[in-house]
């Protein structure tokens, strides 16, 4: 079977010590990505260890696939408990830094300890260097960049920065690459704030040698030439579609459909789109730079989940002050989808939907932790109270847009998934919308009878983290080519996600998470049904995985 290649480097940020270690065992059994990662994690982080405290670990990994020149593949892995759900959580950010990590000859980097002044570590194929930056306090991600830039000629995607969010411990910080690229959910900005870690810099010329067969070319030429929606307009494409089966969670989430949807859909954003955007390596691009010159706005994105986040949710029908919105969480270093949902809930709570100048100031505060900022920088699950608003999040996570009110195996995910009401975990939308080709479509009434083929998904998705393989890929990797890049049967390759979930869900079941914390806050036909049905399939007991499933 493929899988990575290269030591483990751990750096102990308390005496500023490095050392490696031979993971070939853990490479061979999980792949690398978030498989690898968390067995890693699952092993060396206590299983009391506090999100912020200098015991939690940040890890980042690639794959095998980043030895590749293949679409789909310009991606890598963040990996700590998070802040956010207090559970094991990955992160996964495109861009153009896996490469160049690749080339540090390391096939996972740790970080644990804390550092006493903020501090830039420097990862090389010849050792790691540490760099005290107190000037750098509070800086932005596009200052912290231009000083990597003019001080050391490091380029924005040799680079991992957090912004003022990360430093200032908001729950939902991100970590940022290329700039604009985010390891955005679950706060692992937060994590890397905590251990005083402004940025994290890769380079060398030591990748290691990793043969990927030829089936990798086949692919690359059908995601070059294909006519395909989302080179467009990415993943707006869908806005229309959910709003269309009362599935764009719009006002908090107390309504389904968005009357100014026109404002902010694919059409919308392909308007302000001005040229192509791409991951390292993948001729899908799928990404979507954009600009309104009148309004002096340049970003990328708002992919749909942020275009529901601050514009449907929000009460916001403009394309361009979402633009702005999600500029702001790029230059603070904000995941943009729960910033938005969480500016959304207080915009309920004072009755102030549609207010823009309101919206870009509760980003600064958030950031910087100012007035309100400081209760909605702990996330909607802790602030709801304060607000007086309903709670929308699943373990701490706030909602993705797919509606699990209307896609019922996707509210299950939802229920059900480690990482909370995150729709990336198994991406079961994509089998329930009506866009899907007739033979492959579930129906997406009821949470009954899918329990298979959610596991069969989240094994997938955990897979492609894994690889690292892009989950947009999903019209172009059948079984086969799965098998022929990996040089596994497919089942097996689906065992390699299957530890993946296992171990992540045993690792928080050590942390107190059972079956009380799968469930939702709205009513899907046959939930309970359903949970049963997936704890039966994975083999756990009471949503606990029992010590003789532990792989
Ligand atoms: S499909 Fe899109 S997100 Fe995925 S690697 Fe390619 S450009 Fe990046």
């Amino acid at each position: 079977m493929l899988h990575s290649k290269g030591p483990l480097l751990t750096v102990d940020l308390d005496g500023k010590t490095t050392t490696e270690a031979d993971i070939e065992d853990e490479r061979k059994q999980y792949i690398g990505g978030r498989g690898l990662a968390t067995k890693l994690a699952h092993d060396r982080i206590p299983f009391d260890a506090d999100p912020l405290g200098a015991d939690n670990r940040l890890f980042f990994t690639t794959g095998p696939m980043q030895a590749s020149q293949m679409s789909f593949t310009g991606r890598m892995n963040a990996t700590a408990v998070s802040p956010l759900t207090d559970g094991l959580a990955s992160s996964n950010a495109g861009g153009f830094m896996s490469r160049n990590f690749a080339e540090t000859g390391y096939s996972a980097l740790e970080l644990t300890g804390r550092a006493e002044e903020l501090t830039i570590v420097h990862v090389t194929d010849e050792g790691v260097e540490f760099e005290a930056v107190p000037d750098l306090e509070a800086a932005t991600v596009p200052e912290t960049v231009e000083y990597l830039e003019a001080e050391h000629g490091i380029e924005s995607d040799q680079s991992a920065v957090i912004g003022p969010g990360g430093e200032n411990g908001v729950r939902f910080a991100s970590i940022m690459t290329t700039k604009d690229r985010a390891f955005g959910r679950g706060g692992l900005g937060a994590v890397m704030g905590s251990k005083n870690v402004k940025a994290i810099t890769v380079d060398g010329d030591s990748a290691p040698e990793i043969e990927i067969p030829a089936t990798q070319a086949e692919i690359h030429r059908e995601a070059a030439t294909d006519d395909h929606i989302m080179k467009r307009q990415g993943t707006v494409a869908v806005m229309d579609l959910a709003n269309e089966v009362n599935g764009l969670p719009s006002y908090y989430f107390s309504e389904q459909t968005f009357e100014g949807v026109e404002g902010i859909n694919g059409d919308a954003i392909e308007k302000k789109k001005y040229k192509k955007g791409t991951c390292s390596a993948c001729a899908f691009a799928c990404k979507l730079p954009t600009r309104d010159e009148e309004a002096g706005v340049e970003t990328e994105g708002p992919e749909f989940e942020v275009a529901m986040a601050f514009g449907s949710n929000s009460g916001v029908d403009d394309i361009v002050e979402v633009m702005k919105s999600n500029e702001l969480c790029d230059r603070y270093g904000l995941d943009s989808i729960s910033a938005g949902n969480t500016i959304a809930a207080y915009l309920s709570s004072e009755d102030e939907f549609g207010n823009n100048e309101l919206i870009h100031d509760l980003v600064e505060k958030i950031a910087y932790r100012e007035g309100i900022g400081d209760a909605l920088a702990e996330g909607i699950d802790r602030c709801h109270d304060e607000l007086g608003v309903e709670n929308w999040s699943v373990k701490g996570m706030d909602f993705a847009a797919h509606e699990g009110r209307v896609l019922h195996g996707q509210g299950l995910s939802y229920a059900v998934a480690n990482r909370g009401a995150d729709h990336m975990y198994a991406t079961f939308y994509s089998v329930e919308y009506p866009l899907v080709p007739e033979e492959d479509a579930l129906d997406p009434n009821g949470a009954t009878g899918k329990a298979d083929a959610l596991v069969e998904r989240e094994n997938l998705m955990a897979l492609n983290d894994t690889g690292i393989v892009c989950k947009f890929s999903r019209d172009y990797m059948t079984p086969e080519r799965y098998e022929a890049l990996f040089g596994a049967d497919f089942g097996e390759l689906l065992e390699v996600g299957a530890r993946t979930v296992t171990l992540e869900r045993h690792f928080n079941n050590q942390r107190g998470f059972d079956a009380g914390d799968d469930t939702l806050p709205y009513d899907v036909p046959g939930l309970q049904e359903g949970i049963k049905e997936y704890y039966d399939a994975r083999g756990w007991e009471n949503g606990v995985v029992p010590e003789s499933a532990l792989p």
